[in-house]
């Protein structure tokens, strides 16, 4: 079997999934190295939106904002049995930091960068209905918005974005830790340890064009590439989720935390439901990633908070709890007004040899990964395209 690819990806996340997708689909041989399992990093471990992101209006990423919607839309046409659209209320009280009147203007907005399609829509919930609310505290509440947004599971979207990949030719390798990787002058020459830790082996293959799609380890992988590329100033911030013994039943809530004035979701999971997140930064292994005492007591008292009758009058009992990494290129700010924009990240202007992907989210997989393809174009042999990922059904 050749060792030879045109792209080789370091990392089955979504998107290390999306552009071997988008690799594939353009002609290209591909070879996708996972270390652990498909998704097992931040993909698997995201607040599992699809959404245009309300609250990146505040800090003027509307360019950002009108891309995840588009694909928003796209998502919600080619993976109709993973993507799903969602009710959200975002209740407003007395003391609530963003007035009605802002809300009112933000969901216009975002209404309009949607391009006014069935799921722009938003409104109020009438008085008479606050009661349906899943228990919401009701006291000084002045009004509770709608609109909609999409949720999925994420770690099922990145498999079968890498399953749509594997059926146009590309293939993974699992387990299998990218090493270090020597760049020549129209190649690069990589070696992986294929199997687990018992049975490895070390392996090597060439290719084109190495994409680092290691998501929090894109550091470690950008630092084992020789001669030495340019590596951006990063930060990892750690979010973490806690997961409730029931699901509210009316929809998704989208609040501000009383404390910081951050957002957090109360979202129906699997049954259960899903509070989340937590902004605090990481330093060290991205694998040693745990929730911290603190962030469950933290997200806990959001929701005692906004719920004190929920589920009747029984405590919410935590089922389960877990953090992922969110990589922000560049450094200092608060991580919430930081931008969510993906960084793609070229090891030289001429022909690069090295994309590495810095953030992101998982709304916008595809167009980034589409992104990706194109600024290495100009490494890559000439290839007769198999299909459009705008078109790929995703099952
Ligand atoms: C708490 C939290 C909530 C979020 N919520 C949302 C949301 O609701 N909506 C949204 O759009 N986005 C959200 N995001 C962002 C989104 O989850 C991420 O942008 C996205 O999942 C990143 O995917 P990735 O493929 O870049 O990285 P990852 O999913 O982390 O994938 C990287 C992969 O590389 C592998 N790898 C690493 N090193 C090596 C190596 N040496 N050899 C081989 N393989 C290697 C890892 O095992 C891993 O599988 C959230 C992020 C966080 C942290």
């Amino acid at each position: 079997m050749t060792n030879a690819f045109d792209v080789v990806v370091v990392g089955a996340g979504i998107h290390g999934a999306g552009i071997a997708q988008a690799a594939a689909a353009a002609g290209h041989s591909v070879l996708v190295l996972e270390q652990n399992a498909v998704a097992a990093g931040s993909s698997s471990r995201s607040s599992k939106l699809i959404h245009g992101g309300l609250r990146y209006l505040e800090s003027w990423q509307w360019r950002l904002v009108r891309e995840s919607l588009h694909e928003r839309a796209l998502m919600l046409q080619l993976a109709p049995d993973l993507v799903h659209l969602r009710k959200f209320f975002i209740p407003v009280y007395r003391h609530t930091r963003r007035r009605p009147w802002q809300l009112r203007i933000g969901l216009s907005l975002y209404a309009l960068l949607a391009g006014c399609d069935r799921a722009a829509r938003f409104g109020t919930v009438p008085r008479s209905q606050w009661s349906e609310l899943d228990g919401l505290d009701l006291h000084e509440l002045e009004q509770v918005f709608w609109y909609h947004d999409a949720q999925t599971d994420d770690a099922l979207l990145t498999g079968a974005v890498l399953r749509s990949a594997q059926s146009l030719g590309a293939r993974l390798e699992l387990p299998a830790r990218f090493i270090g990787a020597t760049l020549t002058a129209d190649a690069v020459q990589l070696r992986y340890q294929q199997g687990d830790a018992a049975s490895d082996s070390e392996c090597e293959c060439s290719a084109r064009v190495l994409i680092n799609a290691a998501g929090p380890w894109a550091e470690h992988v950008a630092r084992a590439i020789s001669p030495a590329i340019d590596v951006p100033t990063l930060q990892l911030v750690q979010g973490t989720h806690i997961v409730l013994d029931y699901a509210p039943r009316a929809g998704l809530y989208y609040l501000e935390s009383p404390r910081d004035g951050r957002a957090i979701f109360v979202m129906p999971w699997h049954g259960r439901t899903l509070v989340g997140t937590t902004e605090v930064r990481f330093h060290g292994d991205p694998a040693a990633v745990t929730p911290a005492a603190h962030e469950i007591h933290y997200l806990l008292s959001v929701l005692r908070h906004y719920f004190p009758h929920w589920r009747g009058d029984a405590m919410p009992q935590v089922v389960s709890a877990f953090a992922g990494l969110r990589v922000l290129p560049g450094s200092g700010g608060h991580a919430f007004h930081r931008s969510r924009e993906t960084l793609l990240h070229k090891d030289r202007n001429q022909q690069p040899r090295v994309l590495s992907v810095y953030g992101g989210k998982l709304t916008t997989w595809r167009a980034v990964s589409e992104r990706a393809l194109q600024i290495v174009a100009a490494s890559l042999p000439q290839r007769r395209a198999l299909a459009r990922t705008d078109r790929l059904l995703l099952k």
